[in-house]
């Protein structure tokens, strides 16, 4: 039995255990975040946050892509979202590489080189700021005023904010 398949049979309990619900399209608390897909962050649990109430998206790094501005775009536009918090955290996978290294060894394994940017980082304060500002500057956003950004500890569950600076 692979994994996927005890997940299926948790999820027919999950199901079994909850009523038939209807929740909106947009989140109730109107607010988006950006954070890594590292496994020990339970966004949900770390925040308070119930089902409807935010939209999450996670990428290596919890970095601002083009398809996180496409998502954030969708999401203020059609969604109803107005803030945006970003997550970062310690101990983070994107902290064991480097863009060049990272490259190489896609390059040496299939031929090919990537037309994504890798976006490692060794700062992650430094990092949570160019986020900050990568979101600020995106005129495809509709709110870009009510944008924090956090580094959130693996170990002790708290979030710090990082001050962002002035950027006008
Ligand atoms: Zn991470």
């Amino acid at each position: 039995m692979s994994v996927t398949d005890e997940l299926l049979a948790n999820n027919e309990a999950f199901a079994a255990s909850l009523p038939d619900r209807h929740l909106g399209v947009q989140p109730s608390r109107r607010l988006a975040i950006v954070t890594c897909m590292d496994s020990r962050l339970d966004v949900f649990a770390a925040l308070g946050l119930g089902d409807g109430e935010a939209h999450v998206l996670r990428n290596a790094g919890g970095v601002i892509t083009d398809d996180v501005i496409r998502s954030l775009a969708i999401s203020q536009r059609r969604l109803g979202t107005r803030e945006v918090m970003l997550i970062h955290h310690t101990d983070c996978g994107m902290q064991t590489l480097t863009d060049d290294g990272f490259r190489a060894e896609l390059l040496e394994a299939s031929g090919i080189a990537p037309a994504f940017a890798i976006e490692s980082f060794t700062d992650v304060d430094a990092d949570v700021r160019q986020s900050i500002l990568r979101v600020r500057r995106s005129n495809f956003l509709l709110d870009r005023d009510h944008v924090r950004g956090f580094v959130y500890d693996v170990d002790t569950h708290r979030l710090r904010e990082v001050d962002a600076g002035s950027d006008a």
